[in-house]
């Protein structure tokens, strides 16, 4: 665990968050569950996807699409820092990354028709 994510852990516990045993899909944090029942990640705020499965809703399929794309984008904007300096192995991790983002919009897409 990076001082960040342990510093900001701390913060959610002494608000009276409690640790969960669930991680964040897109960094691998502890998932905190906050006073008002939210479902949070130190580094990426509110997870919605985990938060209604734990709730015991039904989700569709369409909506967990949707989840993977706006996870997928968090996941390039966090890569974006890299691009400048980047070499190989940084571009195919961009290529991979963007590729998964086409697949969701593709499986979206097809969805809707
Ligand atoms: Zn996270």
């Amino acid at each position: 665990m990076s001082e960040d994510i342990a510093k900001k852990s701390a913060l959610l516990l002494k608000e009276g968050a409690i640790m969960l045993p669930e991680t964040c899909p897109i960094c691998g944090s502890p998932l905190f569950k906050l006073k008002d029942g939210r479902i949070v990640c130190p580094i990426h705020g509110e997870i919605r996807k985990l938060k209604k499965k734990m709730e015991g809703k039904e989700e569709k399929l369409e909506e967990v699409i949707e989840d993977v794309i706006d996870a997928l984008k968090d996941k390039l904007k966090l890569i974006i820092p890299k691009i400048e300096a980047g070499r190989k192995a940084e571009a195919e991790e961009i290529y991979t990354w963007l590729k998964a983002l086409e697949t969701a919009i593709n499986v979206k897409k097809n969805l809707k028709t």
